[in-house]
């Protein structure tokens, strides 16, 4: 098995990246190939900050390596380092159609009202994740539920490339989300995802916050005045109260409706400290290790450039292929 996924270096994680797609990173580190891609040329759609963004890609992967991927065992590396990516996309961009595009929701959700006003890299970057995700063969892609359009996007787009050019060149990759943390909700509206792009800092929880920020940020989450019942189908009208008790059994290992047997006609008020502590002991060994590692910028580099040569000579002949197929071999 091959897993391949990235994320955008821009802020920091928060704890719908973690819980969503990186800590299941860790473990697939155990079951298969890895390639975890910090998509630096994804950051530059919205808004590029040419001032920071070195900064941010350093920043990222020491949180990844924080959270425990393993560069001796995984590729990591930044995409902007390895050209077959933006030529991949370019050629994928001739298959894919216009109408599939389209339906993109993240580029609905990001552009909203200003959709003539986005960036055309906002509007055909689904192409390049597409590229990140085929050059490595990637039979599985670790995702928040977010991602899974895009995911199937990618396995269209190679399913019609073989299919157009009578090609057994890409696999069809199947996106990987996690069934309870697939979608972690905003501490301030259990409707809207836990967000980078939020205004609102207290509504996500970074792996950069401080134990007793973590603590303000789910004293002051938003909830209801109900006690909580005994099992997770009662909560379906509760986003909120369903969001932290998904988040407690998620940093202690049980089940959703596992919890809610402990906590039972129980209120928040005994509930969110004993969340806030779970999540505080979680976070805390990561954030250290961040900080640590922010020391380290030769150190960062290193690991990406030599992750970069890695992924270069894997992508290589993926492009090669593509150039044939098309009748542009060399
Ligand atoms: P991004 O920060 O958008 O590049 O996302 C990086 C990874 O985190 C992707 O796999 C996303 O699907 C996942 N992700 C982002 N936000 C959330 C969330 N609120 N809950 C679960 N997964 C998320």
């Amino acid at each position: 098995m091959r897993f391949v996924s990235g994320l955008q270096p821009t802020g920091t994680l928060h704890l719908g990246n973690y819980l969503g797609a990186v800590r299941q990173w860790v473990t697939l580190q155990d079951e298969g190939e890895c390639v975890f891609i910090l998509a630096d040329l994804h950051a530059i759609t919205v808004d590029a900050d040419p001032a920071r963004l070195v900064a941010s890609v350093r920043e990222m992967t020491a949180a990844l390596l924080a959270a425990g991927i393993d560069p001796a065992r995984s590729i990591l590396f930044n995409h902007s380092r390895v050209p077959a990516h933006p030529e991949l996309a370019w050629i994928l961009s001739c298959t894919a159609r216009m109408g599939w595009l389209n339906r993109m929701s993240q580029f609905k959700e990001i552009s909203g009202k200003n959709r003539e006003g986005a960036s055309v890299g906002l509007y055909a970057y689904p192409m390049l994740q597409a590229a990140d995700i085929l050059l490595y063969r990637a039979t599985h892609v670790p995702v928040g539920r977010d991602q899974k359009q895009h995911v199937e996007l990618g396995r269209d787009v190679a399913a019609k490339f073989n299919a157009d050019f009578g090609v057994q060149l890409f696999t069809l990759p199947e996106a990987l989300v996690a069934e309870e943390t697939g979608q972690i909700m905003s501490l301030r509206n259990g409707n809207a995802r836990m967000s980078k792009s939020d205004p609102s800092d207290m509504s996500r929880i970074n792996l950069t916050d401080d134990d007793d920020l973590i603590v303000q940020k789910i004293r002051k989450a938003k909830t209801d005045a109900e006690p909580l019942p005994d099992n997770v189908d009662a909560l379906t009208n509760r986003p909120e109260a369903l969001n932290l008790v998904r988040l407690h059994a998620a940093l202690s290992g049980r089940a959703s409706d596992q919890v809610l047997e402990e906590f039972a006609g129980q209120g928040f008020g005994t509930f969110k400290p004993v969340l806030a502590e779970l999540m505080v002991e979680a976070l805390r060994p990561i954030r250290q290790r961040i900080e640590q590692l922010r020391e380290e910028p030769a150190h960062l580099d290193s690991i990406l450039a030599q992750g970069a040569e890695r992924a270069a000579a894997e992508a290589g002949p993926m492009l090669e292929g593509a150039y044939e197929a098309v009748g542009l071999g060399r």
